[in-house]
């Protein structure tokens, strides 16, 4: 064992912690938590900690860069954990999303959509996608604006390699649990919408350390949580 040094941070504590919150979020929602996936967002982390929170029984992980994410898929690969991207995708990067990960959380174009299916290695199950929507319409924000959402998901339903899982939203940061709410439930509105039109999707993934209650509360199915797992990210 290494000494503990200052700035140290307990992964598996931290997670235990995490999971306490889904559970009881889900409990005050009379929801499953079994039906809550915890994405543990590894951004900026070194493999070594993602295999720590591998060793809690942690499977799912989420990554934004994706030479980082890359090195650390074939360091833990004997290990098989289930990879997430979750940052924006440009047409550049599609061919190792493909091959590399599970699910594409941030979906906005059709181009970036049918690259991924016609780049997803045979024999690969078909890559799980949501699209990013800017459900609360900050100009400053990635994401398709609501009103184009139902076009886009008739296109991508068409696709062989992909699967059209839901819709995936980062809303502006709120205090306030109210606050918190409203965007979540609009997308969670937006979803149903959709399945009324004769899609099946049954992924919502929204909430992060600061408000994965409030998306819980509104039937969030993915969190993705960083922070509140892994601590403050390197810059
Ligand atoms: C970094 C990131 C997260 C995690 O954010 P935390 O506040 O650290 O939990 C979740 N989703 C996306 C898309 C991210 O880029």
């Amino acid at each position: 064992m290494t000494t503990t040094q200052p700035g140290d941070h307990n992964i598996a504590t931290a997670l235990a912690r995490v999971r306490e919150r889904i559970d009881a979020a889900a409990r005050a929602a009379d929801r499953d938590p079994a039906h809550v996936t915890l994405v543990a967002v590894s951004k900026t982390k070194p493999a070594a900690r993602v295999a720590e929170a591998l060793d809690t029984g942690q499977r799912d992980f989420g990554e934004n860069y994706l030479q980082d994410a890359l090195a650390k898929i074939e360091t833990l690969a004997a290990r098989d954990p289930l990879w997430h991207f979750i940052g924006d995708i440009q047409s550049n990067k599609t061919r190792d999303i493909a091959s590399g990960f599970a699910w594409a959380h941030a979906v906005d174009r059709f181009k970036i959509a049918r690259r991924l299916s016609d780049q997803r290695p045979d024999g690969m199950a078909p890559l799980n996608v949501c699209i990013q929507v800017n459900i609360d319409g900050e100009a400053s924000k990635s994401g398709l604006a609501p009103d184009d959402v139902p076009e886009l998901a008739e296109q991508i339903a068409a696709l062989e390699h992909v699967r059209l899982r839901g819709l995936m939203a980062i809303p502006a940061p709120a205090d306030d649990f109210e606050t918190q709410r409203r965007p979540f439930a609009a997308l969670r509105a937006l979803m149903d919408q959709l399945n009324a039109d004769g899609h099946t999707l049954d992924t919502l993934s929204m909430g992060m350390s600061a408000d994965l209650e409030a998306a819980i509360a509104e039937g969030a199915t993915h969190v993705r949580v960083g922070t509140a797992i892994f601590g403050a990210r390197d810059t």
